[in-house]
């Protein structure tokens, strides 16, 4: 048996969707572990503690809770610190992080403080004997490793969107804890957030990302990715490295090796070619649907679905159907 520490990721006072995910992932892995508990920690300015709720919705035996105004932006130095003591207390057998931009930061930060192994951006993993065995894809998702991790402590962190988040409703505890280091006296200091991917839905929490490629021929032509996004209502708009370093869309919105991973319940290829760069981003998506005028475009060898055609004539067709599928429910 042995216990969960979880970092519940939290962006602008809120609690993101890889939060729950992570939480879901934790309680699977103390419940692999022997029936362990799962620790939550909730860092963030006065009044976060109310968000404490959620999180014992999602299986979380105890969130602890660590207010102060230093974390109202992300504060890796006083989250790595206040992680790796408790980490370090002997208490926890294992540490859970989101394979974003934060939790890649932090997580070897803690590992590190603490000389544990690390097992990052996994999709999947079991328990034998107390070590954990979790699937990364390696080489642009052609291979599949599994990665061993023994001894405890260990720190893993979970690809978004890999662990559905899984209602697992506990009573609500929480425990009202203190930095291990000042978070005013951080030498890393985020001073301002700014909004990445141009739309409202971050793309690692969008259920259906529509995705646009140089077969778009033109900035202007992503409208038609904006307009199918927004019929869907829970959609983000992404785009390639081709539309990126074109300055099409801001890099942000890149999918892929060199950009961000993502897997939506549905992702739409428009125009895209299916690069194996671009693959390495998305091929874990759960289904998606491939639009593209050349038959034989890689992209379709890993598509659920393929249009064969010109995404000027496919895209406004698709967007209605979708338009007109909502307004019947
Ligand atoms: C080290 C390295 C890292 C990289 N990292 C990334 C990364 O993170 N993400 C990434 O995306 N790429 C990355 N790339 C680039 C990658 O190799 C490809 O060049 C890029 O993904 C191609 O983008 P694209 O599919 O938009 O363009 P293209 O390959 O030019 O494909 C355009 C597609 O649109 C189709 N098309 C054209 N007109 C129409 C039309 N009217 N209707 C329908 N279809 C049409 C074409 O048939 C074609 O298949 C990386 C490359 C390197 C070397």
């Amino acid at each position: 048996m042995a216990n969960v520490l979880v970092f519940a990721e939290v962006r602008g006072g809120e609690l993101r969707k890889v939060a729950f995910e992570a939480v879901t992932a934790a309680r699977q892995l103390a419940e692999l572990a022997g029936g362990g508990s799962v620790h939550a920690l909730l860092a963030g300015a006065a009044g976060i503690a109310d968000k404490a709720e959620a999180l014992a919705q999602y299986g979380a035996d105890r969130i602890l809770v660590l207010e102060h105004e230093g974390f109202a932006q992300y504060n890796p130095e006083a989250l790595a610190a206040t992680l790796a003591q408790r980490l370090g207390s002997g208490t926890y057998g294992y540490a859970v992080f989101s394979a974003t931009a934060q939790g890649r930061d932090l997580s070897p930060r803690v590992a590190a403080k603490v000389g544990a192994g690390l097992a990052p951006d996994l999709t999947s993993f079991t328990v034998d004997g107390g070590a954990v065995y979790g699937q990364h894809f390696h080489m642009n998702g052609k291979t599949i490793a599994t990665l061993a991790l023994r001894g405890a402590p260990a720190v893993l962190s979970v690809r978004p969107a890999a662990f559905q988040p899984t209602v697992n409703a506990k009573p609500l505890v929480t425990e009202a804890i203190t930095s291990a280091a000042d978070p005013s006296a951080s030498r890393v200091k985020v001073v301002a957030l700014k909004q990445g991917n141009t739309g409202t839905i971050d793309l690692n929490d969008a259920p259906v990302i529509v995705a646009g490629g140089r077969g778009l021929k033109a900035p202007e032509h992503f409208k038609l990715c904006e307009d199918l996004a927004d019929a869907f209502g829970n959609a983000a708009v992404g785009a390639t490295r081709a539309v990126t370093d074109e300055g099409w869309r801001p890099h942000a919105d890149q999918i892929g090796q060199t950009g961000r991973n993502v897997s939506p319940d549905l992702y739409i290829a428009v125009g895209i070619s299916g690069a194996i760069q671009h693959l390495a981003g998305m091929r874990t998506s759960k289904t998606i649907v491939a639009i593209n005028k050349d038959k034989d475009a890689p992209i379709f060898k890993i598509a659920d679905y393929g249009i064969v055609g010109d995404v000027f004539e496919v895209m406004p067709a698709l967007t209605a159907a979708v338009r007109q599928a909502k307004a019947h429910g």
